[in-house]
């Protein structure tokens, strides 16, 4: 038999899991990064394939990395319980060809650096409630207490999911729903008692998230996402969870996570079967490059009937289960965790459960180079401006000051500008965004008929209705407006809404607010005390009430 080793030397792949050991402890290789593919570890270690697989092997059984099935292999942080098999698979890297082969550890002081990542620290577990979390390698404690997450949709997946991360210490929640409690959401709804019939979703939720853990700063909006959340919101969060029932809201999170460039995980259910996804603008696939062209001109159909479009919304309920919730919930909120922590996640990929043969699958979507949703904000103007104050014909004039005398301001929302009977011909002059006209507003008192709208969403400065402020044609506190010239756009933020739209001081008891401790606060003593909600959410502004 040749003997292509020298038997005195440790095996190819123990000297490869070694020289690969040894990133892992000077830092070469940080916890949480993804390993080369093989095909560049097998060039860059001189192994064939079986031998990395090998020396892979031998580091996962010892913990040093992980294997995220159909993405690849992923360094663990060394801690105090893999330290020890860090040390002694390593011990030899540097030294290999002098080493006898052996199966003990190496002897002798080591001289490798103790992982810096995270000093080991024995919480109290009596008295700390999140201290648990402490032993996991990767867990970054401060992280996740100073974490900004949006959870859109308080109903079965937005139960889960606010209850996980409330949990799991994650510090800030902004919690965003449009509908009231009823009682068919109990069976669904870890967070709804009998008591909150009729009561706002958002509120309630985010009620109860402070008393599952009373160190959460929880804020909520009892109002539609798609029009009366402002995206300076969106920007200040380090990540979105859309737990909606319908295509309209998932187009509408996709485009404004991709204008101000933030991730989002959506989340669906249906009887016991579910999907969870990543989107991350620029990385793969976003939300409307998974829709069909069917599916896409459906959504314009709709659009097309405007009127009747945002009432369809509000149909359309889907059978599901709490468990199958529990399950896309809880994948929904670890999603979350890893972009909190900064780890890899399958942006562009689904992950489909089947819960009827107990199958999971992950695969990744194509990109659409023609989709309309890429495209992501350039520099943002910060205004002393407020959505209550400031006037078109004042954004107008700052637009112009950048961009010269042919900028004109893009809404996002559609405004009616006016109504007009086909039958009696009678004009009335409307102007209001399109989202607070139902469908009946828009048939003639006199008639019946629907009457045809005039919809417009550019202002250019010939308008009358220039001294109308931004708030009462439909733009929410804190927006992102944007201005253009034909040649180049200019984003401006109401950033003076900022102190009230954006506080994370709901259920603060101190009442140390923002000067208004009685604005938007629920006592929590003894049974929580929430007002009765609103008949309809505020016009275009982030709600503040309590
Ligand atoms: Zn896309
Ligand atoms: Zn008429």
């Amino acid at each position: 038999m040749i003997k292509i080793q020298p038997v005195s030397h440790r095996t190819l792949a123990e000297s490869a899991a070694a020289k690969l050991t040894a990133s892992l402890l000077d830092g070469s290789l940080q916890p949480g990064v993804q390993l080369p593919p093989e095909r560049e570890l097998m060039t860059q270690l001189g192994i064939s394939r079986a031998t990395l697989r090998e020396a892979l092997k031998s580091l996962e059984k010892n913990h040093l990395i992980e294997s995220r099935p159909g993405v690849g292999w992923f360094a663990r942080a060394i801690d105090e319980l893999n330290m020890t098999q860090a040390k002694e698979m390593a011990g030899g890297a540097a030294t290999q060809a002098s080493r006898p082969a052996t199966s003990e550890p190496p002897t002798g002081p080591l001289r490798v650096p103790i992982a810096p990542e995270k000093p080991i620290h024995i919480p109290n577990l009596k008295k700390d409630r999140l201290g648990t979390f402490e032993f996991i390698s990767w867990w970054e404690r401060e992280k996740v207490a100073q974490a900004k997450v949006m959870v859109i949709g308080a109903g079965a997946l937005g139960n889960e999911v606010i209850k996980n991360l409330s949990l799991m210490g994650v510090g800030n929640l902004f919690i965003v729903d449009f509908d009231k409690i009823e009682a068919a959401n109990l069976s669904r709804s870890v967070l709804f008692r009998e008591t909150d019939n009729n009561r706002s979703k958002a509120e309630v939720a985010a009620a109860r998230a402070k008393s599952v853990n009373p160190q959460v700063h929880v804020q909520y909006l009892n109002g539609d996402v798609t029009t009366q959340l402002g995206l300076g919101i969106f920007r200040r969060m380090d990540a979105v969870i859309g737990c909606l029932d319908n295509r309209e809201a998932r187009l509408a999170v996709n485009r404004f996570c991709y204008w101000v460039n933030k991730p989002w995980v959506d989340g669906a259910i249906q009887e016991l079967l579910g999907l969870v996804r990543v989107f991350t603008p620029g990385q793969g696939a976003c939300y409307e490059c998974t829709l069909t062209e069917q599916a896409l001109r459906d959504l314009s159909m709709r659009y097309s009937c405007p009127l009747l479009a945002r009432q369809n919304i509000l149909l359309g309920k889907v059978p599901t289960t709490p468990t199958i919730a529990s399950i896309i919930g809880a994948m929904q909120s670890q999603e979350a965790l890893k972009l909190i922590h900064g780890l890899p996640v399958g942006a562009g990929k689904v992950t489909h459960f089947n819960g009827m043969v107990n199958e999971m699958h992950t695969t990744a979507y194509s990109p659409r180079d023609d989709c309309e949703s890429h495209w992501t904000y350039g520099e943002i103007t910060e205004l002393p401006a407020r959505a209550e104050r400031t006037t078109l014909a004042d954004l107008l004039r700052i637009a112009r000051a950048d961009l010269g005398p042919d900028a004109i301001i893009e809404l996002d929302q559609e405004l009616i500008v006016s109504l007009e009977c086909p039958n009696c011909h009678t004009f009335e002059e409307t102007l209001k965004p399109l989202s607070e006209v139902s469908f009946e507003a828009g048939h003639c008192p006199t008639c019946g008929v629907l009457r045809e709208s005039t919809l417009t969403h550019a202002v250019s400065g010939d308008e009358k209705f220039l001294h109308r402020t931004l708030a009462s044609v439909g733009v929410p506190a804190l927006h992102i407006l944007r201005a253009h010239n034909g040649i180049q756009y200019r984003f401006y933020e109401l950033t003076g809404d900022l102190p009230e739209a954006l506080h994370f001081r709901h259920f603060d008891r101190t009442g140390d607010g923002n000067g208004s401790p009685a604005r938007g606060r629920v006592r929590l003593k003894g049974e929580i005390k929430l007002k009765d909600a609103p008949k309809s959410p505020a016009r275009g502004r982030v709600k503040l009430r309590g």
